[in-house]
């Protein structure tokens, strides 16, 4: 099929990069020409295992192209999917700008029946707006061209997404219109062979499901980060606790490590946007706030350990921060941990010192040149002339130090570890203060 995909960022790229490689003939448009231009030389704007090699394949081959000429693309697809960003305004409510705006585009340009795809994390009724702002185009320049609107949220994760586009848990199609199911039944056939995938539901319960899928995920977060703060107080370990339910079936495994606070592009815009829907329809969403409420305070939970073992005495330190992206595998610092941490330890006259294998450009792009940041080449590098090491990501690679190489590197000998990553034991076996998250019987 012939699909049209607006914006090439972490969900546009993955997702006509995943229906090239399936066969699909795919245009991806963005605004962005620099992103554009790269892509056609090969280069890969963003860091996501298994992307680039599938990038260049299918760009090779003939079914993956990239344009910023919009009303070429919108002429190319049969299917014509919105994956622009959806952040968050100032209210907390997410901004529609780019989504209606693509609207706008799309509605100046059609010639011929489409189905107009939001891709696009949005709050419920978005495509109702999509739909009028499409009309009204059409509407101003006298044309009757039909048009489908319909829900596809996209539930790939950022580190893994080739994996989850390629193999989805569930792909949730959200349309009024048979005709308009039927295509994109059509479209996602290829990746619903050995069981159904495919969850057809009204476009509103849709948008909602977005939602609820990543509140559900971040309410995890914040609970055991919240079990954690309590296990602190009662000298309980977070770890044995995470150990102790997560074998109950109804509790399960995954989501339950407590950190440093969730970030990314996702969860904290996402809640935000489903409690500010929530209060816009009269309901005070509660249990959200309180989600948001416990992530934004346990993003300044690294510090407050950095203070509980330094007392005012942080001025003149310099720590060694491994890991910078909100999560390992991807060079993303959108509402990253390790920003708060590393604010604060400046407001507190601290040096850093970090490392992360992904996002060095990021960090450089977001924090530019400055005397109290020096951006490493390994984690080794990292710890040259460290007083103390904070780990903020979790990256494999951290996982398994040389505890006696960094008693020897760190100058205070002391670890703050923001992931959990090192049994309190070993570390102080090696003659290294640890703290860790939730650990109350180390503290
Ligand atoms: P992103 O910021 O990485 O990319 C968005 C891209 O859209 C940019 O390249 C931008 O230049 C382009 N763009 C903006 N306006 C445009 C226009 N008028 N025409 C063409 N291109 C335009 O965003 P993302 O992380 O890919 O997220 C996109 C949407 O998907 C958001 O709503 C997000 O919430 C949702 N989502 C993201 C993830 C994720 O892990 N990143 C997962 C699921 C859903």
């Amino acid at each position: 099929m012939r699909v049209t995909i607006f914006g090439t960022g972490y969900v546009g790229l993955v997702t006509g990069t995943c229906l090239a490689d399936v066969g699909h003939d795919v245009v991806c448009v963005d605004i962005d020409a620099a992103k554009v231009d790269g892509l056609n030389r090969g280069v890969i704007p963003i860091y996501e295992p298994g992307l680039e090699p599938m990038v260049k394949a299918n760009h090779a081959a003939g079914r993956l192209h990239f344009t910023t000429d919009a009303a070429t693309a919108v002429g190319h697809g049969d299917v014509i999917f919105i994956a622009v960003g959806t952040p968050p305004d100032e209210d907390g409510s997410a901004d529609l700008k780019y989504v209606l705006a693509v609207a706008q585009t799309i509605g100046q340009h059609i010639e011929r029946p489409v189905v107009v795809v939001n891709k696009s994390t949005v709050p419920v009724g978005t495509a109702d707006k999509v739909r009028s702002t499409i009309a009204a185009e059409l509407s101003a320049r006298g044309a009757g061209v039909a048009f489908d609107v319909a829900s596809n949220p996209e539930f790939l994760k950022e580190g893994d997404a080739v994996n989850d586009c390629m193999r989805p848990d569930r792909i949730v199609i959200g349309a009024s219109n048979p005709a308009a199911v039927e295509k994109l039944k059509r479209l996602y056939a290829p990746f619903n062979r050995n069981h159904e995938r495919i969850v057809v539901m009204d476009v509103r319960s849709a948008e909602l499901t977005k939602y609820a899928a990543n509140a559900m995920l971040a309410t995890k977060i914040s609970f055991m980060n919240e079990i954690a703060n309590i296990a602190e107080k009662v000298g309980a370990d977070v770890e044995m606790v995470r150990q102790g339910i997560g074998s109950d079936p109804r509790i399960g495994w995954h989501f339950i490590y407590p950190g440093a606070g969730y970030g990314g592009s996702c969860f904290p815009k996402d809640v935000q946007a489903l409690a500010k829907t929530a209060q816009q329809h009269g309901y005070g969403a509660r249990l959200l706030d309180a989600v948001e409420a416990v992530n934004d305070s346990q993003k300044g939970h690294l510090f407050e350990l950095v203070q509980r073992h330094y007392g005012t005495d942080i001025a003149g330190k310099t720590f060694a921060v491994w890991g910078l992206a909100f999560k390992p595998n991807t060079d993303d610092m959108r509402e990253a941990s390790s920003r708060r941490l590393l604010e604060l330890l400046w407001q507190a006259g601290a040096k850093v010192r970090a490392y992360d294998p992904e996002a060095s450009h990021e960090a450089q792009r977001i924090f530019g040149e400055r005397e109290d940041l020096v951006l490493c080449d390994s984690a080794r590098a990292a710890l040259v002339d460290a007083d103390a090491l904070v780990v903020v990501t979790e990256w494999k690679q951290f996982r398994s130090p040389d505890f006696q190489r960094l008693r020897q590197s760190l100058a205070d000998g002391v670890i703050f570890d923001g992931r959990n990553l090192y049994h309190p034991d070993e570390v102080e076996a090696a003659g290294l203060a640890y703290y860790g998250i939730g650990r109350g019987r180390s503290i």
